[in-house]
This record gives C-alpha cells, sequence and structure tokens, in this order.
C-alpha cells in the first residue's frame, strides 16, 4: 500500500530543534518534538545557515525563500504579501526567510546582490527553479513555484 506524505524538515523556532514534518497531515497541528510548542507553517520560516541546506534538499514540496534585512524598506513593505503567501499555499509550498545580515555566507553562495530576492527551490534536491529581485506581488509569488 502507498501512502502520500509530503515531509519536510524545519526548525523549531522557539527552541531550534530540527523537526521532520509531514504537510500531508498538516491538519493534525504538527508540533515540535522537543519544546513541543505548535510548529506554525502558515507563515514564513526563519532558516539559518544550521539548517537551510537540509530543509531545501529533503522538501518534498517546492520552497520559496525570501533574502531580506531588516533595514530592507521593500522587505517589510513585501512581508504581508509573503504571509498571506505562506498561509493560503499552507501544506503546498514551504516559505522560508534568510536574514542576509546574520547569514550571509548563503547568500553570497547564492549571488544574491540586492534584496528582497525570492529564490524558488524545486522539490527534493534543491535546484533553483525561479528567482524574483525586489518587490514581489501574490502573482509573481505564485508563478516562481508554478
Ligand atoms: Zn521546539
Amino acid at each position: 500500500m502507498t501512502t502520500l506524505t509530503r515531509p519536510v524538515t524545519v526548525r523549531c523556532p522557539f527552541c531550534g530543534q530540527k523537526n521532520r514534518v509531514d504537510l500531508a497531515r498538516i491538519d493534525a497541528g504538527p508540533k515540535c518534538g522537543q519544546c513541543q510548542r505548535p510548529l506554525l507553517l502558515d507563515r514564513p520560516i526563519k532558516a539559518t545557515s544550521d539548517d537551510f541546506d537540509t530543509t531545501i534538499a529533503t522538501a518534498s514540496v517546492p520552497v520559496v525563500v525570501d533574502f531580506y534585512a531588516d533595514w530592507c524598506g521593500p522587505c517589510r513593505a513585501m512581508a504581508p504579501v509573503l504571509d498571506d503567501f505562506a498561509a493560503r499555499r499552507q501544506g503546498e509550498v514551504l516559505v522560508l526567510k534568510v536574514d542576509t545580515d546574520r547569514d550571509p555566507g548563503i547568500s553570497e553562495r547564492f549571488g544574491i546582490r540586492g534584496i528582497s530576492t525570492l529564490i524558488a527551490f524545486r522539490v527534493r534536491g534543491g535546484r533553483e527553479i525561479g528567482r524574483h529581485v525586489g518587490l514581489a506581488d501574490a502573482a509573481q509569488l505564485g508563478a516562481l513555484v508554478a
């Protein structure tokens, strides 16, 4: 018998523990295996160099990463659009945020020259499938993973 699962690995925003979550069972309300707090996937999840590669490489859904900085005006302007996108595509698309000031190594590897930059990664293996530089609207976000 085949069971359809959509596993992703995400870091708990509270305790930092990496958790494997089955997006096919997201209605059950996934919790962190360590601190038991809910893992909320209806919003962008912060990723760091500690977990970024694992999350991208093992995700069974497309991943959209927002490379941002706290001082970046366009990033702030886009935050609600990104939040809404994450909420509407919960379980189908994983939305991550990388703080380019805290983790310059990741941005360097992907040749990020300006922020905000959005990069979409393919299911499993994490090859880049799309990139958008600057403010994006909902349609442009959707197009990245279409
Ligand atoms: Zn936790």
